[in-house]
């Protein structure tokens, strides 16, 4: 049998495993910081008729610069921007791989600071890009100073922050950006995923746009809008940068059926956000219930929690999957992610580690 090993792969790619959290068919499902809830049955209406009255001109290729969608995607963020400031793909992943493609690649380096979306080193290696893994203090915090230095240390073309950051769920300090920005010589991307989800006062790096052509703000459909399977991301930067990620997408990358899916998905915005308010429920008592059972649990600002299961995490991982429950082992020693789903959910979650969770200390 013929294996990767047979092929003249690329040598920086020999050895390597697909990115992946395993799909389980478990009962309750708390790995991949998906929303829960099912798109409601208006929404789900709403977009079929969407769909059906894009599958008679299939024989056409889609708006290649998805022109509509864009200029949905800037009146749901406000901000003051405008169409020429957003650009779509599918899924925030394959925004950030552009932005690798435009900005970075071989012979140039990203760096980000770890723990974070382990996505991104994913993405630099796919694009040749060599990749930095910068350091955050021990309670996963990312100081202005502390940051600026390791930026003037490594002088990466890209910057990836994230806010809130997936594993630890923290947003970050404002005054990171506006450092990082004040410092670096390249491209500073703030990948605020779960935006949504933080907590009120918390502020977006979307108002750091205007005077700042290197930062790019990417967001996401698959979150907060519960729309994972739609695939759809996005970016918010100055035109500039739009112009700079249309040098290298595919043509066409978006199809007719996406495009239109996402935009009905966005005039019904309001129904699925509603679930936003539940999990950031589910969230808060998800941290207080842990810290009730004295575990050490990371502040949060997104759909998922942080927590130090007091032992080996590979071992309580797998007794919560005894009890049917899935959670995230992040590769971060003693540590485990969960998502905020529903009651449902946090009630069974909570039952697995009073049975199975916490190793004495
Ligand atoms: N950024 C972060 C921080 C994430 O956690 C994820 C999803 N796990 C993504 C980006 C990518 O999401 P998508 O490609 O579905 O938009």
């Amino acid at each position: 049998m013929t294996t990767i090993d047979d092929l003249p792969i690329r040598d920086d790619l020999r050895g390597r495993r697909p990115y992946g959290a395993p799909q389980l068919d478990v009962p309750v499902r708390l790995n991949t910081n998906e929303n829960s809830y099912p798109v409601p049955e208006p929404v789900v209406e709403a977009i079929s008729k969407a769909l059906a009255a894009e599958l008679r001109d299939l024989n056409r290729y889609p708006d290649r610069d998805a022109v509509a969608l864009r200029t949905d995607l800037a009146d749901y963020l406000g901000h003051g921007l405008d169409t020429d400031n957003l650009w779509a793909a599918n899924g925030s992943n394959e925004i950030q791989q552009q932005l690798l493609q435009a900005f970075a690649g071989p012979g140039r380096t990203a760096l980000g600071f770890t723990p974070a979306y382990s996505m991104h080193p994913l993405l630099a290696l796919g694009t040749g890009t060599r990749w930095v893994d910068g350091r955050r203090a021990a309670d996963f915090g990312l100081s202005p100073a502390d940051t600026v230095d390791q930026v003037r240390v490594h002088r990466p073309d890209v910057v990836f922050l994230c806010s809130p950051n997936n594993p630890t769920g923290t947003a970050l300090n404002p005054a990171v950006v506006d450092a990082v920005l004040a410092a670096a010589p390249g491209m500073v991307v703030v990948d605020e995923a779960y935006a949504e989800f933080a907590r009120p006062g918390t502020p977006t790096a979307l108002s750091l746009l205007p005077g700042h052509p290197r930062l790019v703000v990417t967001r996401t459909m698959s979150k907060a809008f519960g729309f994972a399977g739609g695939r759809l991301g996005y970016l918010a930067a100055d035109p500039a940068v739009v112009d700079a990620v249309q040098l290298v997408r595919l043509p066409y990358h978006l199809s007719a059926l996406t495009q239109a899916a996402a935009r009905a998905a966005l005039a019904h915005r309001s129904a699925l956000l509603g679930t936003v308010e539940v999990i950031k429920e589910q969230r808060d008592r998800i941290v207080a219930e842990l810290r009730r059972r004295r575990f050490t649990v990371a502040d949060s600002d997104a759909n998922f929690v942080l927590f130090e299961v007091g032992g080996d995490q590979c071992v309580v991982w797998r007794a919560l999957l005894e009890h049917g429950v899935l959670v995230r082992d992040v590769g971060l020693p003693g540590w485990l992610r969960v998502t905020a789903g529903t009651p449902q959910e946090t009630d069974a979650f909570l039952a697995a580690i009073d049975q199975s969770g916490k190793v004495e200390q």
